[in-house]
C-alpha cells in the first residue's frame, strides 16, 4: 500500500504569486495511455495529464509511466499534492509490474534525489529514463524526491520563472 508523499513544499511557497487559471481536475483512471496505480483514483489538472501523456510517448517501447498519486483528496487542501499540479510517478513494464528505481516511492531520505547514485545500475538507468521523459514533457522535479514532479504550481513557477497558475484546490467530495 502506498503511503502519502511527504515532500516539503511549504519552504518554497512564500512569495510566489498565483493566478489561478480555473483548469479542472481530471481522473486518469480512464486513460488508455497512462498506467495508474495501485488502487485509487488519481486526479490531476488537465495540462498535467497532457504532459504525462507526452512523457509516456518519450519512453522506450515496453516501459510505461506509472502514476501513483495526484491531487490529494482528503478534503484538507494543505501540504504537497494540494494543487492538482503535482504527481508521484515511477516506471513499470508492459504488464504493469513496477520497475526498481532505487528507493520506495514515498521514502524521502536515502538516495531519493533524482541524481543520487544508486547501487543498482538498472535503477540508475530507470531514473535517467524517467528524468529525461518528464523534463522533456515540461515537468519539474522536486529536489528531494525522484518521483515527485509538478507543473503549474509554485515549485514549477520558481524553477521556470513563470507565474504559477494552480492554487491549492479542494478535491471532489
Ligand atoms: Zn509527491
Amino acid at each position: 500500500m502506498t503511503s502519502e508523499c511527504l515532500v516539503d513544499v511549504d519552504s518554497w511557497h512564500i512569495d510566489v504569486p498565483v493566478a489561478e487559471c480555473g483548469e479542472p481536475l481530471v481522473d486518469l483512471a480512464g486513460s488508455e495511455v497512462l498506467q495508474v496505480g495501485p488502487d485509487r483514483a488519481v486526479r490531476v489538472r488537465l495540462a498535467v495529464a497532457d504532459r504525462l501523456v507526452v512523457a509516456q510517448s518519450l519512453l522506450p517501447r515496453g516501459v510505461r509511466l506509472l502514476v501513483v498519486a495526484g491531487h490529494r483528496t482528503d478534503g484538507t487542501p494543505h501540504g504537497p499534492h494540494a494543487t492538482g499540479g503535482e504527481v508521484d510517478v515511477t516506471l513499470c513494464g508492459a504488464d504493469g509490474t513496477p520497475l526498481w528505481l532505487g528507493t520506495q516511492v514515498p521514502d524521502v531520505g536515502g538516495p531519493s534525489r533524482l541524481a543520487d547514485e544508486v547501487a543498482d545500475d538498472g535503477a540508475g538507468a530507470h531514473r535517467a529514463l524517467l528524468g529525461r521523459a518528464m523534463t522533456a514533457a515540461g515537468m519539474v522535479n522536486h529536489p528531494a524526491a525522484w518521483w515527485h514532479w509538478s507543473y503549474g504550481e509554485h515549485l514549477w513557477a520558481l524553477a521556470t520563472r513563470a507565474a504559477a497558475r494552480y492554487a491549492r484546490v479542494a478535491g471532489p467530495s
